[in-house]
């Protein structure tokens, strides 16, 4: 029997994993799906800021943590794997397309500085010449000012997730391919065992036990939950992506403009995004939606010759209602823990959150308090980082 089994072989789950093989633990995935079909590999990899300040919420405290802890991951992961997760401090620019949007971030400069972020305003001419690609927007009126983040960092998502899971490979952990888990048994207060269906056409039935469970699948966390006495909501929140080939790369850093981005790749490519859609567990990407993203592209940066749409995607983030991720014991099941919806930030908090769990599960005190992410909390729905929020000003974004 082994240690310790995780449901989900997400950038959550597979952290989870390395952490725990990495403490000597046998340690087991279930994953139903391919590691592209995962909110894990389609996120765009933008980590804002993060400085650790005592005025921080209990999620920034969580996203600095595991900002620090990524810094040494990217090395740990290059050196074990061979594989560049391409971590880097490329700065983010925030634009503001009118004088709403200016107003808009002053506050986020004054909150910036609060949260002890370096953070500078640059007028139009500033921003020109900071990137030279959003000249003609600027001198066309398109953009009007923005705010320069330079410890805004980019990593590439499929890299990342690929070097963890050979990461776990390498400490011994065995992933279970479309791995479908169709039950938790419980008895006693403890989980007996995870039913699953695999293989081909999912006809092979199974039961898999171990010593410890972890649920981390993502925005289907919720359903599965509810076998552990829990009524966490982890709605899915679909975001949609288009990337770009371009004949040569046109831009150094991730601009931002309310909640669409450009990310440059070190190879040339442009990654466009995103939405946040109510859209059930649909994963499919819309033509309209496509096109919309290619024009804000074409607004910032003119016409783009050469450029070729090489593939669009979506993915489904793991909504919470007050915006902070569940990661904690699950209080009537002695051997079950969660870690699951982690929203827009799950890339970010994916190696602290692997760290805290780790510890939860070896009996360590974990270096931040849990309480604010209890799965058994009461969520207060009107934080600015829940789901309702960002669905209002997705609403009121396309107004
Ligand atoms: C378009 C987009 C852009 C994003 N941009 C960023 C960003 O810039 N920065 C950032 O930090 N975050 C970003 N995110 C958010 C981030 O991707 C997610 O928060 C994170 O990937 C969630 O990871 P996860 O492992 O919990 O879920 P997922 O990656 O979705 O993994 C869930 C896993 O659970 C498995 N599973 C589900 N049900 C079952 C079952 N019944 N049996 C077995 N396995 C099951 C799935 O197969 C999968 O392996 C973005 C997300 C999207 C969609």
């Amino acid at each position: 029997m082994t240690d310790c089994c995780i449901i989900g072989g997400g950038i959550i789950g597979l952290s989870i994993a390395r952490e725990l093989a990495g403490r000597g633990l046998s340690v087991r995935v279930l994953s139903r799906d391919a590691s592209r079909d995962t909110a894990s590999w389609a996120a765009a990899g933008i980590f804002p800021p993060a400085p650790d300040s005592a005025a921080a919420s209990a999620n920034d405290r969580l996203t600095a943590y595991s900002d620090r802890l990524h810094r040494i991951w990217s090395e740990e992961l290059r050196a074990e794997t061979g594989i560049d997760n391409e971590l880097e401090p490329c700065g983010g620019l925030h634009l503001a397309a009118d004088e709403r949007g200016s107003a808009r971030l002053r506050e986020a400069q004054f909150d910036w500085h609060a949260k002890g972020a370096r953070c500078d305003w640059l007028t139009g001419p500033d921003l020109a010449r900071q990137e030279p690609a959003l000249r003609a927007a600027v001198e066309q009126g398109r953009i009007l000012a923005g705010l320069l983040l330079p410890e805004e960092m980019r990593i590439r998502p499929p890299q990342h997730l690929e070097a963890v899971g050979q990461s776990c490979r390498m400490r011994g952990v065995k992933i279970v391919p479309a791995a479908d888990v169709r039950a938790i048994d419980v008895r006693d207060g403890r989980i007996e065992g995870i039913r699953i269906a695999s293989g081909e056409g999912r006809a092979a039935t199974d039961t898999v036990r171990a010593d410890r469970y972890c649920l981390a699948a993502g925005a289907w966390s919720g359903d599965l939950a509810r076998a552990l006495g829990l009524h966490i909501e982890t709605r899915p929140i679909r975001g949609q992506i288009a990337l770009l080939r371009l004949p040569r790369q046109v831009l150094t850093r991730v601009v931002n403009v309310g909640l669409e981005y450009l990310v440059p790749r070190s190879d040339g490519r442009l990654l466009v995004g995103s939405t946040i859609e109510d859209a059930g567990f649909d994963k499919a990407t819309t033509p309209q939606v496509i096109d919309r993203l290619i024009a804000f592209s074409h607004r910032l940066l003119g016409p783009l010759p050469g450029a070729v749409l090489e593939q669009s995607w979506a993915g489904l983030r793991p909504g919470s209602v007050d915006g902070c991720p569940f990661i904690g014991a699950a209080p009537a099941c002695s051997n079950a823990f969660v870690a699951a919806g982690h929203f827009r930030a799950g890339l970010h908090q994916s190696a602290g959150t692997a760290m805290l769990l780790a510890d939860l599960m070896t009996g360590r005190t974990p270096a931040l308090d849990l309480a604010a992410f209890a799965p058994d909390r009461r969520p207060e729905a009107n934080s600015p980082d829940s789901v309702q929020a960002y669905l209002a000003r997705a609403a009121e974004a396309s107004a």
